[in-house]
């Protein structure tokens, strides 16, 4: 038989694996990298490139500054042959190595054993088969291993050919696999999102099964903190949206971010062609990709909605929507462990996003309004008001408004004019010393209505006239302060 036709007659399977590999042989590694991998295999050892930085390279996609790698050294081992090391995951034989601006996470070829929490493998078992390390692996395009030293590929649940396809598989049984561990259909949403792949049919049949009584998926026992990363992961992604979908056919949504699930078939007005939550659902997807803080608000902007609305004259009105959005947000994002600067910044947009803008606008309530919403969140709070319009469905044309307000802005901002109460020319010891009054509440208030002065008329923000307008105070003159 001739090679071509024995090589071709193998399937497409076979003939995408080989593809891989020897895009992968031409793939430019980090040299740090390859001196790992080539350290782990001193001794006749084993080592594997894996999941994220095999599927990634094979994409395209620009790699991280962090690598998985699976060994047959036991983890004590690992240890034993770096200088600079993290014990991370021992109990699942993990090991951070790091190499200059390089983290590679080597663990230990293993199998699973059983699960009888849906959170953790009741016993890890190591293996010396990276075979059977790919076998509890989620994804066939996560569970492909990589010899940069040989050039060999494992490939063996066919996982080069479901990349090439676009095809999200489970490596076995799905549902099963969904058993053992609940945070898997997150995963799965979240790698459909971020890499724009679909979930083959059986995938899919599983997902919807998930939430049902009797499915045997523990989805509650997932921790708060791996929803939030793979939220996070959704929300990073080109189009959250097919991810958020794929959440709400698999019934958590209801389950993970209820205030944006009861959104659904919340009918709006004429401004908007869709109910609240489709609505929120393209605002995410046209805010900026790489601005977690405007993902957030543009998803959450609107879920004070279905408390606030009242019908008029057929159609829905939303009054005071933001204040009651910003709470359930901030109660939202506490419940998965957001970090605090991040809920505080999400917040913040969601309560300041209905704002208004009339050319009539003096300087005066210009720098008011800056105040308030701080210059810092400014450009977040411009990039959800686009993305809110965009998200109306109804291709309405650019917010032009905006761009008068951030030429205004600019302008104000040159100017560099007194904003918040730091930008006086005097401080805090000024106003104890004029006025002869200790530290406390009172020297705040002080300068906060020397602020107010200033942002009517910043002219007077200089020392001179300051400190005259505090002693004027002083001695009861002066009018209000
Ligand atoms: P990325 O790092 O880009 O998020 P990744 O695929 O590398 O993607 P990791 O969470 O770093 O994801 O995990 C590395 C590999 O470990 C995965 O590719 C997969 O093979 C396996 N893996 C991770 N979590 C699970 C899980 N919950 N169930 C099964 N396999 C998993
Ligand atoms: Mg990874």
């Amino acid at each position: 038989m001739a090679r071509w036709w024995r090589d071709w007659s193998r399937g497409p399977a076979a003939a995408a694996t080989d593809r891989a590999a020897a895009r992968l042989r031409a793939h430019r590694w980090p040299a740090p990298l390859l001196d790992v991998i080539a350290r782990l295999r001193e001794g006749g050892h084993r080592a594997f490139l894996v999941g994220g930085a095999v599927r990634d390279a094979l994409l395209g996609r620009r790699a991280g500054a962090r690598f998985d790698v699976s060994t047959d050294l036991t983890p004590e081992q690992v240890i034993e042959r770096f200088d600079r090391v993290e014990p991370t995951g021992l109990r699942h034989g993990t090991v951070l190595v790091i190499e200059g601006e390089l983290l590679v996470e080597c663990t230990t070829f293993r199998r699973e054993g059983r699960y009888s929490d849906a959170r953790r493998p009741d016993a890890v078992l190591w293996t010396k088969d990276p075979l059977e390390d790919l076998d509890r692996r989620d994804l066939t395009v996560n569970a492909m291993a990589f010899d940069p030293s040989s050039g060999e590929l494992l490939d063996p649940h066919h996982g080069a050919l479901d990349l090439e396809r676009r095809r999200l598989r489970a490596v076995g049984e799905p549902l099963e696999r969904f058993r053992e561990d609940a945070l898997r259909p997150l995963r799965v949403a979240r790698f459909a999102a971020a890499l724009e792949m679909e979930p083959d049919e059986d995938l899919r049949a599983a997902l919807a099964e998930v939430s049902r009584e009797g499915s045997g998926v523990v989805t509650a026992a997932v921790a708060p903190e791996r929803v939030r990363d793979e939220l996070s992961g959704i929300l990073a992604a080109p189009r959250p949206s097919t991810g958020l979908e794929l959440l709400r056919e698999a019934g958590l949504l209801e389950l993970w971010l209820p205030e944006l699930a009861r959104c659904r078939g919340v009918s709006q007005n004429r401004f908007h062609a869709f109910d609240v939550y489709f609505h929120s659902l393209a605002t995410c997807d046209a805010a900026p990709a790489h601005k977690p803080v405007v993902r957030w608000a543009a998803l959450l902007h609107d879920i004070g909605k279905p408390d606030t609305r009242v019908e008029r004259d057929g159609e829905g009105t939303f009054y005071n929507h933001q204040f009651v959005g910003a709470e359930l947000a901030e109660a939202l994002l506490e419940r998965l462990r957001v970090p605090q600067a991040l809920c505080q910044a999400v917040t913040h947009l969601v309560r300041e996003h209905m704002f208004d803008y009339h050319d009539d606008w003096s300087d005066a309530a210009l720098r008011r309004w800056l105040r308030r919403v701080g210059t810092d969140a400014v450009a977040d709070l411009f990039d959800l008001r686009i993305a809110d319009m965009l998200g109306n469905g109804l291709k309405q044309g650019f917010p032009t408004y905006l761009e008068t307000m951030r030429e205004r802005i600019t302008r104000l901002l040159e100017e560099s004019r007194a904003l918040v109460v730091s930008d006086l020319a005097v401080d805090g010891h000024d106003v104890m010393r004029e006025l002869g009054v200790p530290p406390g509440p009172v020297v705040r208030a002080k300068l906060e209505a020397l602020l107010e002065e200033v942002l009517d008329r910043p002219g007077r923000n200089t020392r001179e006239h300051l400190l005259a307008r505090l002693r004027q105070w002083r001695a009861g003159s002066g009018g209000p302060a």
